[in-house]
């Protein structure tokens, strides 16, 4: 019997893996391509939140908050290991401040991309009341109002009269989260005799119905003749295109999030594990949330038409979020030296002429491309939250076109994590070789940053990232020559595009 034709995936962030593991569970062999790292585009460097999205309540998108907090239940239930709930506190200022504007909205009378005035009281509670109403999760607690005094949240700027509190959830992990999509979709296939490969740091072409895929250093490693090829690169999918010779419509229109990380004790003392969902003083909203020991602050929202790789936090975007962490909590007068490390991701949203870029959907989409050589679909936007339902589309709308019916979903399916021992794995040479060798490893930076995630450890040192590298060189993945040069690039990267010192250095 001739073997089936793979379904070629380009992308491995969040959105490709899912995809990946829905075809797996379907039966379709699977090639997984990322030109880079799995999960190293806008999976890494989200809020890291799993929730409806109380915000998208004020543009109507009602069809979007009721997906996302079904998925949200989902995640809580199937992927306990990853996604935790999570109790976000927003603080009030006024009784009646932007309902009247955002009325007028919903009714089709105001601009979407006006920015709303401070959100008072009514709005808020009318907005949680929908959400409370909306999720069907009668598990997790439902919002609250108190007078700030009484909330429990310390040091909140007097401003403020009230506290409510609801609830959502956190995947503190989205790059480990990504493996174990892999993962469960590689032991299936294994387990029913069916091909699913992944190739990192690998760059596709196109031609005659044929792709070629080559490493980083130009040398062609497989050609392979795909029934299908889905473009999953996020803010990418454009350049992706080009990289294919597909002509196609601008399809991305991406918007430059970043955040950052703080070690602060009176910061990560005052949140003591809750999350803050604010304003800042242009209306945006910012979170203050836990993230392991530390607190994560973010995010902006602005126009970026440089290459998604080239991203990083400005320092005026570090300064409006340090203004609006000042705002909600003036007493901890955090400056510049409260920032450990920083963070930014292209949001890849759907190119839209809209001025307000808070106003551009959230909603995901497919496009199809009817001018490419071979059946061919780009994904346009999504988020973590809504990632299993996307995949559970995208393969709904594709089988068919290679003659298949869908024959199973990933709805109750579990995803554990198949390493949980991971953050001591830097200690332990068996386990490291262990992640190495099945968590598809190339580089430094893919230990570093995602796979062990010691980017958040305040004490990673010089000499942890030369022990990385030696245990790169026994799995034959790094030159005995070359642990130099990969700590040397290493440690500037995180300086350059993380601004994260490391304690040994000099
Ligand atoms: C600042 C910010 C905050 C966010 N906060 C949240 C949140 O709190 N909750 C939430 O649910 N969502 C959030 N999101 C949205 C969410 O992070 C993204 O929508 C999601 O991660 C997109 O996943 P993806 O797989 O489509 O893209 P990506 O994660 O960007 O993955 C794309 C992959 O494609 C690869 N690639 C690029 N070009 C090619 C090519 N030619 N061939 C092969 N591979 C290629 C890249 O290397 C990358 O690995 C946020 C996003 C941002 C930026």
């Amino acid at each position: 019997m001739p073997e089936c034709r793979p379904v070629l995936i380009l992308g491995g962030g969040i959105n490709g893996a899912s995809i990946a593991r829905e075809l797996a569970l379907n039966h379709v062999p699977v090639v997984l391509v990322d030109k880079a790292d799995i999960g190293s585009g806008a999976t890494a460097y989200s809020s890291r939140l799993i929730h409806g999205g109380v915000r998208y309540l004020e543009y109507g998108d009602f069809q979007l908050v009721k997906e996302s907090l079904a998925e949200r239940t989902r995640l809580l239930q199937n992927a306990p290991d990853f996604v935790k709930p999570l109790r976000l506190h927003i603080p009030v200022v006024s009784r009646w401040g932007g309902t009247w504007q955002t009325m007028r909205r919903m009714a089709g009378m105001d601009r979407p991309d006006r920015p709303t005035r401070a959100r008072g009281l009514r709005l808020v509670q009318a907005g949680l009341w929908c959400y409370d109403a909306f999720a069907r999760d009668r598990s997790l607690p439902r919002h609250t109002t108190q007078r700030r005094e009484e909330s429990g949240v310390p040091h909140l700027n007097t401003l403020y009269r009230w506290v409510c509190a609801y609830t959502d959830a956190q995947m503190v992990a989205p790059e480990r989260f990504v493996v174990a999509l892999l993962q469960d979709a590689e032991h299936f296939a294994m387990a029913h005799g069916e091909r699913f490969d992944v190739l990192t740091y690998h760059d596709a072409t196109l031609q005659d119905q044929s792709v070629t895929l080559r490493d980083r250093s130009g040398n062609t490693t497989c050609e392979l003749k795909p029934e299908l090829i889905i473009n999953a690169s996020g803010a990418w999918v454009d350049q992706t295109l080009q990289q294919l010779s597909v002509t196609a419509p601008r399809l991305i229109g991406g918007t430059k999030g970043s955040h950052f990380v703080s070690h602060h004790p009176k910061l990560i003392a005052a949140l003591d594990g809750r999350g803050i969902y604010a304003e800042a003083q242009d209306g945006r909203p910012v979170f203050m949330l836990p993230f392991g020991d530390a607190a994560l602050v973010g995010t902006t929202d602005v126009r970026f038409e440089q290459p998604p790789q080239h991203a990083t936090a400005s320092e005026e975007e570090l300064e409006y979020l340090i203004a609006a962490a000042n705002q909600v909590f003036p007493d901890l007068n955090l400056n510049r030296e409260a920032v450990a490390h920083h963070y930014a991701g292209i949001r890849p949203l759907p190119f839209s002429r809209a001025k307000r870029t808070a106003a551009v959907s959230r909603r995901h989409t497919l496009h199809p491309h009817a001018c490419a050589e071979l059946p061919m679909v780009s994904v346009i936007g999504g988020k973590l939250t809504t990632c299993r339902s996307l995949a559970e589309e995208t393969v709904a709308q594709v089988l068919p076109q290679i003659d298949r019916q869908v024959a199973a979903n990933s709805r109750d399916r579990e995803i554990p994590e198949r390493a949980p021992d991971w953050k001591r794995a830097v200690d332990a040479p068996a386990r490291l070789q262990e992640i190495i060798q099945t968590e598809w490893v190339q580089t430094i930076e893919d230990l570093v940053e995602r796979r062990l995630l010691l980017l958040n450890d305040p004490n990673l040192s010089r000499q942890t990232l030369r022990k990385l590298a030696e245990a790169l060189v026994h799995a034959g993945r790094l030159g005995d020559r070359d642990v130099e040069t990969a700590v040397a690039r290493c440690q500037q990267r995180l300086l350059q595009h993380f601004g994260k010192t490391l304690v040994d250095s000099d």
